[in-house]
């Protein structure tokens, strides 16, 4: 499994740095964010180091399909599917990406803003 030298996400992947985990498939994590921004505020990973969801999607045949196929059971289980939930990447400097490692966002439990940024 390809990691990055001193990336967050790779160490929490290698069980380095403590986190909440919701979820696991041999080839994704789910765990909570630090800093909630709903009552259903999970990240979603892919274990392998990929810096963006840009990068993931040119990886090869399944790992976009698996990441987002995780958003949906986690918000399945966290019991938001039926209320309503949002998945969020952000991407690059502008999309105000801050860990370099590509996480989808799954965000739920209230209303969520109409505005997207
Ligand atoms: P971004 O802004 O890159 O899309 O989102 C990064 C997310 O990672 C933020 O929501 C932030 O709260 C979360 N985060 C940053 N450091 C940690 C950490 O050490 N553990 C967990 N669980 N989440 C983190
Ligand atoms: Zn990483």
């Amino acid at each position: 499994m390809a990691t990055e030298p001193g990336c967050l996400f790779c160490r929490i992947v290698a069980g380095e740095i403590p986190a909440t985990i919701v979820r696991e498939t041999d080839r994704t994590l789910a765990f909570r964010d630090i800093s909630p921004q709903a009552p259903v505020h999970v990240l979603v990973i892919p274990k392998v180091h990929l810096a963006d969801v840009g990068s993931v999607a040119v990886e090869g045949p399944g790992l976009l399909s698996a990441l987002l196929e995780e958003c949906v059971v986690v918000a399945v289980e966290e019991g938001v599917a039926d209320s309503g939930y949002r998945v969020v990447f952000n991407s690059g400097p502008q999309g105000g990406q801050a860990v370099h490692h590509c996480h989808a966002h799954v965000l739920g439990g209230r209303q969520l803003a109409d505005q997207l940024g």
